[in-house]
């Protein structure tokens, strides 16, 4: 973390982005992605005031993370990088909020993993939308999402409350924002997870309700 936190400033951004913006919501959240972010570095940025995070992978999470919550039970987790089936129940077990659900296969494993072990109910979930429909990327295509959001709430009873995206590298990221917007408005769909460190602004102006800030916080990662 850099020597004077840029959390006020990041916050100040957020809310002037906010201002600006008919679609804006009121108080987007702001989440702090820190993969490769190391116990102490976290601990300075709860300290700043940050109450939600968010790891991509479930075994550093496991390894960072019981002992954080301990110290700060305030603190609300968010899985942010893809999940296998065969993590589903590690996952459940210390995540809060599910920000990348993207598959059939997953969801139903995650519906019976949460029929048939104790400790793993009342958790939320995002559904990822690939928006600029990469293939290498995750997320359900904008054609099938109205239907897997329709599957994974009345057919699951997953507690699905928003949506996902990571716009493509090489592209304006407002229109993808203004997609998942259209999306999660036409399924009733409430919360939208989007914006990062190089266009949560952005974001913020398309109605994002959590950005995901992992470099502008942190500072550049090692390696991802
Ligand atoms: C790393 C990561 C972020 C944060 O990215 P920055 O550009 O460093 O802010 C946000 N979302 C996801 C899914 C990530 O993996």
């Amino acid at each position: 973390m850099p020597s004077s936190p840029p959390i006020p400033l990041i916050r100040q951004n957020i809310e002037k982005a906010a201002k600006d913006s008919p679609l804006a919501h009121k108080r987007p959240a702001l989440l702090a992605a820190c993969k490769g972010q190391g116990r102490e570095a976290i601990e300075a940025a709860i300290a700043g005031g940050i109450t939600l995070f968010g790891e991509n992978r479930v075994q550093e999470a496991q390894e960072k993370w019981p002992e954080i919550k301990k110290m700060h039970p305030e603190v609300e987790l968010h899985l942010i990088g893809p999940l296998q089936t065969n993590k589903v129940k590690e996952a459940l077990a210390l995540f809060d909020v599910i920000q990348t659900l993207d598959r059939p296969r997953l969801a139903e494993t995650i519906a019976r993993v949460q029929g048939s072990e104790l400790g793993v109910q009342g958790k939320q979930f995002y559904i990822q939308v690939n928006t600029g429909e990469e293939p290498q990327k995750a997320g359900v295509l904008p054609a099938e999402a109205d239907g897997f959001i329709d599957y994974c709430k009345n057919t699951l009873k997953l507690n699905v409350v928003g949506l996902m995206c990571i716009p493509p590298a090489d592209q304006p990221p407002a229109p993808h924002f203004a997609l998942l917007r259209k999306i999660a408005l036409e399924n009733n769909v409430a919360q939208l997870s989007m914006g990062m460190s190089g266009d949560y602004e952005t974001a913020v102006r398309m109605g994002s309700t959590c950005v995901r800030i992992g470099t502008a916080l942190f500072g550049n990662r090692m390696a991802d």
